[in-house]
């Protein structure tokens, strides 16, 4: 139900727990986040409050400055921790926001080609769709752009990729992101909010928009795949 995405120069778990915290006003059951360390993707969610995410992160430590996170309310699959997002097929996280409506024809193409499921969550499918784009030699780009064209529904996307310290992909259809820009680090977030305590500069992505994230760079494709300039914004936000 919120998300949140950092690439930073700082580790990033706490501040991707803080971002959480002020999404946790949308309401949700379970939250996670998942960072790269030393290019490597590993992930912490837990069921509850995000107190209990926090709590497991003092005991399991994650490390990193590149990262995303989620609180879920969930819509496909009880709240339980393997529906808990972040969810990872192989080299590839993601969170979403919304609903993936053709998740059952999704699923079903995946088995023809073998590819089992292993959650109850529609999100799953666009994890183990990217997955199998990389597998066929996509670049992260182009694989995450061959699932999004698939995709049917309302949702808002982040993806982050192993061994791609420096790249962070968002989509939005149907549900709000923003993405904010700060001095040698880019945030990713569900709603400004979110993003107030890093930066005040914010751009909406709009819908159909695909954002490729580096952490000086932002280029954004519309609906139609062309190349879109969109406004950087400065928000005022009281605390
Ligand atoms: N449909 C997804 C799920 O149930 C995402 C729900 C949300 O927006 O948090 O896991």
């Amino acid at each position: 139900c919120g998300i949140v995405g950092i690439l930073g120069l700082h580790e990033v778990a706490p501040t991707l727990v803080e971002a959480l915290r002020r999404l946790e006003y949308r309401g949700y059951d379970s939250a996670g986040i998942a960072t790269l360390n030393d290019g490597r993707l590993d992930r912490r969610r837990a069921v509850g409050k995000l107190v209990n995410l926090s709590d497991l992160l003092v005991h399991e430590p994650l490390a990193g400055k590149a990262g995303i996170g989620h609180t879920r309310w969930a819509t496909h699959g009880a709240p339980t921790l393997s529906n808990t997002h972040p969810h990872r097929a192989g080299p590839v996280a993601v969170v979403h926001n919304g609903i993936i409506e053709n998740y059952r024809e999704l699923r079903a193409d995946l088995a023809a080609k073998g590819i089992a499921h292993e959650t109850d969550t529609d999100t799953e499918t666009v994890a183990l769709l990217t997955r199998y784009h990389l597998e066929q030699g996509l670049s992260p780009v182009d694989a995450a752009r061959r699932t999004l064209e698939r995709l049917e529904g309302a949702y808002a996307l982040l993806f982050l990729f192993d061994g791609e310290p420096d790249l962070m992909i968002a989509a939005r259809k149907g549900s709000p992101l923003a993405v904010g820009h700060g001095a040698g680090e880019m945030f990713v977030g569900s709603d400004a909010i979110a993003l107030a305590p890093m930066t005040d500069r914010v751009t909406y992505l709009e819908e159909g928009d695909i954002a490729v994230v580096t952490r000086d760079s932002l280029t954004i494709t519309d609906a139609d795949g062309a190349v879109v300039e969109r406004p950087v914004k400065t928000i005022r936000l009281s605390n």
